[in-house]
């Protein structure tokens, strides 16, 4: 399997992802499973901040996979810090995961419910001098965890992302995203989970502090229907719905997943 070749079907799916990637088989994948009942309260963990640039965003892409946000990170524009992390990250991209239904599509199952859908906000440390080089670090990378879920209350947050999807139809396309805050995406109430995991996509670094919202938000059904509309191939190739782009559970081994007390 190589950097091109690896996706969610049998052939190249996640069973399969470590004969390429070995690390996919290591101690600290994620995602995981998160019972409540298990999880530790520590009173040292304090609140999450961010503060972004919209001016950040550059553009949105379709490459088979995931639908992808871009921003800039050539310095500290838009950063994340507080919580569990050490120092400043740095916003780089963020994507979604979602399913062919609505009764998966997250990565993350907290008490054995699993969401429609999961966005992910991938950031990096500035203690290291670039991306590339934080991925090889178990402090490298912070991810901030949206779990998304259907309901009938319309709700604005996703509308940005769900408008450009018709100029991203198919693999390869990309489209100009200027503009844009994330932090419009984050539930009102900012508690949260949090562990050491890895990328959930090859080659599955174990280099990411998650910080997952316990409260999820709320995006319509015709939002994922139209999240289901992108074809996972080029528009030369026949239309293949880009759907169940998750993940299963990978084992926790002695990993503690825990939440501030508050
Ligand atoms: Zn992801």
């Amino acid at each position: 399997m190589t950097q091109t070749s690896w996706g969610y079907s049998k052939e190249n799916g996640p069973d399969r992802w470590h004969e390429s990637y070995p690390i996919a088989k290591g101690n600290n994948q994620s995602p995981v499973a998160i019972l409540t009942k298990d999880v530790y309260k520590d009173p040292i963990l304090l609140p999450w901040f961010t503060s972004y640039d919209p001016g950040a965003a550059k553009n949105i892409l379709n490459n088979g996979r995931t639908v992808r946000v871009a921003f800039d990170d050539t310095f500290d524009r838009s950063v994340l810090r507080g919580g569990p992390l050490q120092g400043i990250y740095r916003l780089r991209q963020l994507h979604i995961h979602w399913g062919s239904t609505d009764d998966r599509g997250s990565e993350h199952v907290v008490d054995l419910t699993r969401h429609a859908g999961e966005i992910h906000i991938v950031h990096w440390s500035t203690k290291y001098s670039n991306y590339g080089d934080a991925l090889k670090k178990p402090d490298g990378v912070a991810v901030l965890a949206i779990l998304l879920q259907v309901g009938k209350t319309l709700k604005p947050e996703m509308k940005r992302i769900v408008e450009e999807i018709d100029a991203i139809k198919t693999k390869g396309k990309e489209a100009p995203f200027p503009n844009f805050d994330p932090s419009i995406l984050f539930p009102q109430n900012r508690s949260y989970f949090t562990y050491q995991g890895s990328f959930t996509t090859p080659p599955c670094e174990e280099c990411v502090t998650w910080i997952i919202m316990k409260e999820p938000i709320i995006v319509s059904a015709d939002q994922m229907a139209k999240l289901r509309s992108l074809s996972s191939k080029t528009a030369d190739e026949l239309h293949c719905p880009l759907v169940d782009n998750w993940r299963p559970l990978q084992p926790l081994n002695n990993r503690m997943i825990r939440s501030p007390c508050q």
